[in-house]
């Protein structure tokens, strides 16, 4: 699906047009994969948009940067108003919102350190990741032959644009063999995630997913899931999960800010529970989407709604120069 157009895209501090937020091809970040990014979602609500997560996703992002040495050249406070602001200039209602920090052009030493930190927010309308009906009936997905990234090669905790290489490994392979997705394992063996999504296996009653050890990104809708799974007094259990335990499972899901929570039907062409979305599976659903619609109470105070929110300093809105 290609990215609709919406009006604006902050750059660097600025309200810029779409169409005038460029790059010069000696960024570096285009060369490395010098980057480190997030991907948050706002809801429509009765109320307005509201984004979902909105700090844990600026605190991952500013906790990247910082794994990375790539300071911010603004404050958390500014990177959270940015974000609120582009959204509600931007008219949107349910919307993808992507914040990139990334080395510019000067050099292409391989300490990037001397090169400039740029940001941009883009933020457009979006739907359902995996498709409409994949969140209802379920996706059939891959193991992959690609591994995760193995601990000291890559900080997988950290979302860092050239890690996505990976992923894209991933993604393609899974579609070149027919599936919507892939799982890849990590260095030892055990499920680690979805190319873009964590797992779920609910199982004899336990729900499991993979420790933060199996080269996994800490997702905020696994944290989210995991915060609902407490609250119905669900034994959980992060600890490696050997490939076989997939096949033996009740009740698979991915979650993530794409993928939201969605269900998985069969891997490896093996049917996974009775092959439709299990109970465990819907009851969360219908959880997490009452609260980040808001039609359920927001017991865990997720939303950030974008009308209600403090007005931003004013940032100045005007049409691009192209960046340095
Ligand atoms: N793993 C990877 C590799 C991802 O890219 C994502 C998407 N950010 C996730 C898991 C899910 O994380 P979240 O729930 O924070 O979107």
């Amino acid at each position: 699906m290609a990215i609709p157009k919406s009006k604006f895209i902050w750059m660097d501090g600025k309200f810029v047009d779409w169409d005038a937020a460029t790059v010069h091809v000696g960024t570096h970040a285009l060369h490395y994969g010098s980057s480190v990014f997030e991907g948050i979602r706002a809801y429509s609500t009765p109320r307005g948009p509201a984004l979902f997560q909105l700090d844990a996703h600026v605190d991952r992002l500013f906790a990247g940067c910082k794994v990375y040495r790539m300071p911010i050249p603004f404050a958390r406070e500014q990177m959270r108003d940015a974000i609120v602001e582009l959204v509600r200039v931007n008219e949107l209602q349910s919307c993808y919102v992507r914040p990139l920090v990334f080395r510019g052009a000067d050099n292409f030493s391989l300490d990037p350190r001397k090169c400039p930190v740029q940001v941009t927010i883009l933020a457009f309308e979006w739907g359902r990741y995996l498709g409409p009906e994949a969140v209802e009936q379920g996706v059939d997905v891959g193991v992959s032959s690609w591994r995760r990234m193995a601990p000291g090669t890559f900080p997988a905790l950290s979302k860092i644009g050239g890690q996505y290489i990976n992923s894209q490994f991933v993604a393609m392979e899974a579609n070149d063999h027919g599936y919507l997705e892939g799982i890849a394992l990590d260095i030892n063996g055990y499920v680690s995630e979805g190319a873009g999504e964590n797992i779920f296996i609910f199982s004899e009653g336990i729900l499991y997913t993979p420790p933060i050890a199996s080269s996994i990104l800490r997702g905020i809708t696994r944290q989210s899931v995991l915060t609902l799974a407490r609250d119905y007094g669900l034994p959980i259990r992060e600890e490696n999960i050997p490939r076989e335990m997939l096949y033996m499972a009740d009740e698979i899901f991915f979650t993530g800010t794409a993928a939201e929570i969605t269900p998985i039907r069969s891997i490896d062409r093996v049917q996974i529970g009775n092959g439709a979305r299990g109970p465990l599976t819907q009851k969360l659903q219908d959880d997490f989407f009452a609260i980040v619609e808001g039609r359920g109470e927001d017991r865990h105070g997720w939303l950030t709604h974008v009308n209600g929110a403090p007005t931003a300093p004013k940032f100045e809105m005007r049409a691009a120069t192209p960046a340095k």
